[in-house]
């Protein structure tokens, strides 16, 4: 079996929800995982899966919403003080750098000045301790930006979200040697992630909405099942997994929490009815995204009869 794989972190949306996590997937290339986002619980989603957190040694961010980056701060922090030996190599959208410094030098500016003081005092026979400052290295990526990775190569491609409002936003395709995963981040179906997604073997799409809510509020800064179905017909792609899923089913508060967005509770049907939107659209696979989801690779794609 190979062990390279695509893992859905976190399947949820902005919206809490005890049942799926704030989006966030990782890629694993042999012994290397690549981060992508890290919404509330990835960390945690990532020890579910039998990753150390310690041995993520590069986190991309699509763009720099809350349910994106919410965990960063104590990624960062319980990873360092757990004894991360290698920097964590963050790249991101523009705006990524002043996130970072805000996050872990402001916010967290007690923790780190408490960690380089206990790390500080420690007697100097002590060996196994946390570096002396928080181990990160921060680069901004231009669309088309290309990052390698010791096994894979990781490109950005602008998508469409909020744009308009400041937010630049941008989808990823990531090659490793058992094929192609491709990331969109939170978009409308665009042109760009349909180029960013040729002939991939997985793409984890935006699934934000039911095609009836982003029509009636005008929500065209996220897609529903048809849109996802889509960009993964035009693409050629094997595999499509939905996510950033909305509380649907989950705990009455959640719903209610997130009804001006998703209605109201929903019978456990309404998920078959989000994969047969999408497979209306596209005649390859449809996995609906859950936390923990493992899509191992390479893909086969199954010829029609
Ligand atoms: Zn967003
Ligand atoms: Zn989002």
């Amino acid at each position: 079996m190979s062990d390279i794989a695509c893992i859905v972190l976190g399947s949820g949306s902005a919206v809490p929800d005890p049942d799926r996590g704030n989006p966030s997937q990782c890629i694993r290339i042999h012994d290397e995982v690549l981060l992508f986002d890290c919404g509330e619980r990835t960390t945690i989603n990532l020890i579910k899966a039998g990753i150390d957190p310690r041995g993520v040694d590069t986190l991309f961010f699509t763009h720099l919403h809350w349910d994106h980056i919410v965990d960063f701060g104590y990624f960062v922090m319980t990873t360092w003080n757990c004894g991360r030996r290698v920097p964590l190599r963050v790249y991101g959208p523009p705006g990524t750098k002043a996130m970072v410094e805000a996050c872990v030098f402001g916010m967290h500016r007690t923790d780190v000045e408490y960690v380089r003081r206990y790390v500080a005092a420690l007697p100097t026979h002590v060996t196994e301790r946390p570096l002396s400052e928080p181990p990160l290295a921060v680069e901004e990526i231009d669309v088309g930006g290309i990052v390698r990775t010791r096994y894979g190569i990781v490109t950005a491609g602008a998508v469409e979200h909020h744009q308009r409002v400041g937010t630049p936003s941008v989808g990823f395709r990531v090659e490793t040697p058992a094929g192609v995963v491709a990331l969109s981040g939170d978009t409308r179906p665009c042109q760009a992630m349909i180029d960013l997604a040729r002939g991939a073997d997985v793409l984890v799409h935006d699934t934000a909405f039911l095609d009836e809510i982003i029509e009636a509020r005008q929500m065209w800064s996220h897609s529903g099942p048809t849109g996802a179905g889509r960009v993964a017909q035009a693409a050629g792609v094997k595999t499509l997994v939905l996510t950033h899923l909305g509380p649907y089913t989950s705990c009455a508060t959640a719903v209610e929490m997130g009804s001006m967005y998703y209605g109201v509770r929903r019978d456990p049907s309404i998920w078959e009815a989000i994969v047969a939107a999408a497979q209306r659209e596209f005649d390859g696979e449809v996995l609906l995204g859950r936390d923990g989801l493992v899509i191992p690779l390479p893909r086969e794609r199954a010829d029609p009869c």
